[in-house]
Order: C-alpha cells, then sequence, then structure tokens
C-alpha cells in the first residue's frame, strides 16, 4: 500500500478499465471520501484594517497562543462553541451570534452558558471593526434595533462556517442528489468502479456522523474487493478486510 499525503485530486479519467488519477496514477476502482468536499470558510463581512487582519483568523491553530487575551467568536453554529469552550480555558472570550439560539450541540449550549470566562453576545451583528492601538475595535448591532455596542478585543475568531461543495465530481460523470454523491447499497457511484462513503454521499436518512461513515467505508472496501477479486472467497465478518 502506497500513501500519498497533500495530494489534491483533481480529475479522475477512465480508460481501459482503469481511473487515471491526476495524469499521474492509475487505479482499478476508486474510493471517494472528501467529506464536504472542497471548502473555504465563510468571509467576515466587513472591511479588515490590514494592520489588524493578523488578529483575526478562521482557524484556531493553538489555542494556547491566546493565554490571557481578550477574543471574540462569532458564529452560532458547533465550530463556534466549540472554540469558545476551548479558548475559555486560556483566555477571556465573548461568543457574538446574531440570533439568540444556538445550532449547535444542546450540551455545548449549556456549558457556554455557565462557563465564567465566557459571555453570550445575542443577539448582535458586526458592524464595524478598526484599528485601536494594534488591537481590534468591533462595533456590534442589536439585531432589530438601533442599539449599538463597542467593544475592545485582542483577537477574532470568525466560525461562520464553510462554503463546501462535492460538485467538482460531476466533471468525472458522477451523479449528485443535493449537492452529495448518490451511491447504490454497495457504496457504488453512477460511475462503475468509482465508490464513495462519509460525508461526501447522500442518501434518505443518512446522519453525518464519524460512526455511520465508518461503516460506509466497510461497505466501499469489500464491494471493492468483490469488484477486483471476483473469484476471491472473502471473511465478510473479518474488521481486517
Ligand atoms: C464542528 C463539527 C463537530 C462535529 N462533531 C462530531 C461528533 O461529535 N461526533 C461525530 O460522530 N461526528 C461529528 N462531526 C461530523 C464528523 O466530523 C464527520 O461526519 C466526519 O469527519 C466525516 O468524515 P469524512 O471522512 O467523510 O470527511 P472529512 O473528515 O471531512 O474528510 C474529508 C477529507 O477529504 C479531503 N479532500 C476533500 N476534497 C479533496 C480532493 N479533491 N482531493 C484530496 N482530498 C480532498 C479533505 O481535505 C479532508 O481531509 C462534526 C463535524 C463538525 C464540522
Amino acid at each position: 500500500m502506497t500513501i500519498i499525503c497533500n495530494y489534491k485530486v483533481e480529475n479522475i479519467i477512465h480508460e481501459d478499465s482503469q481511473f487515471i488519477i491526476n495524469d499521474d496514477l492509475i487505479s482499478k476502482t476508486v474510493l471517494i471520501t472528501t467529506g464536504n468536499g472542497a471548502f473555504k470558510p465563510k468571509a467576515f463581512p466587513l472591511p479588515i484594517p490590514t494592520s489588524i487582519d493578523n488578529k483575526l483568523s478562521y482557524f484556531v491553530k493553538n489555542p494556547q497562543d491566546y493565554q490571557n487575551k481578550e477574543v471574540a467568536v462569532l458564529g452560532g453554529g458547533d465550530s463556534a462553541l466549540d472554540w469558545a469552550l476551548e479558548l475559555s480555558q486560556y483566555a477571556k472570550v465573548s461568543l457574538i451570534h446574531r440570533r439568540n439560539q444556538f445550532r449547535g450541540l444542546e450540551s455545548n449550549v449549556e456549558k457556554v452558558k455557565h462557563n465564567s470566562q465566557i459571555s453570550v453576545l445575542t443577539p448582535y451583528l458586526p458592524a464595524n471593526l478598526i484599528d485601536n492601538s494594534g488591537r481590534c475595535e468591533l462595533s456590534l448591532k442589536k439585531v432589530g434595533t438601533d442599539e449599538t455596542k463597542t467593544i475592545v478585543f485582542d483577537n477574532l475568531i470568525v466560525a461562520y462556517g464553510f462554503r463546501a461543495n462535492n460538485r467538482f465530481v460531476k466533471k468525472w460523470g458522477i451523479e449528485l442528489e443535493n449537492d452529495l454523491i448518490k451511491v447504490d447499497r454497495k457504496m457504488e457511484t453512477s460511475v462503475k468502479g468509482i465508490f464513495a462513503a462519509g460525508d461526501s454521499v447522500g442518501y434518505d436518512g443518512r446522519v453525518p456522523i464519524i460512526g455511520i461513515g465508518f461503516g460506509e467505508a466497510q461497505v466501499a472496501i469489500t464491494s471493492i474487493m468483490q469488484t477486483i477479486f471476483p473469484n476471491k472467497k472473502m471473511t465478510i465478518h473479518s474488521t481486517s478486510i
């Protein structure tokens, strides 16, 4: 087995019963596990002064970098809640969201509400951002009112989610439904020999969690083995396949 890291699959061509990947790899079958696909974070919606643009991040690489800082986390989903909780171990956090309700895991919403290191500011939208002596002076507007407030932070973490899609697989002839890859019960896509598993696939009732993806990968790998070695007897119940 060869493992190739930091490799983006741009193209797959079907030729002579094999698949040519990016013009440099050849395979009898392909298993797509691209999750939500190519994604980029939803951008902060206001102009960012260049003097403080290094204070705004879409990812947290090392929470300890925020030790003793005042940090605003913007967003109301799982990532925003996760980062607010994680950073609260090191920093004073303000969680700013445009609605009073959060979309994330209920238990995390409760943890945030009871965390003395986290101030929840809802329903607020960022209205302006300026440089205040190298810090981020953020003006907030209360949704549905004329009320505004201004707070100065050391850092802003923007967790508005991601724009993601798997539409790029369409050019390989693979059918999508609601932007997710259509598969049959063997996890085979509309292109014979190309299989898919994990969050990139969609079917009625699918839940996008790790356990389901693991199960689908097992089904896909079993199907691939049966495709490549149709006469081979396999111990289907073994997890080593
Ligand atoms: C904030 C958050 C919290 C979550 N919490 C939980 C939880 O508590 N429990 C749980 O079970 N699930 C949780 N999930 C869901 C879980 O993370 C996913 O179900 C799981 O990661 C899906 O696995 P996957 O392998 O299908 O996709 P991913 O884990 O998304 O992996 C896809 C990989 O494919 C790569 N890729 C994409 N396009 C290409 C390309 N063209 N070429 C090469 N590589 C490519 C990506 O870079 C990525 O590394 C959570 C998700 C989020 C966003």
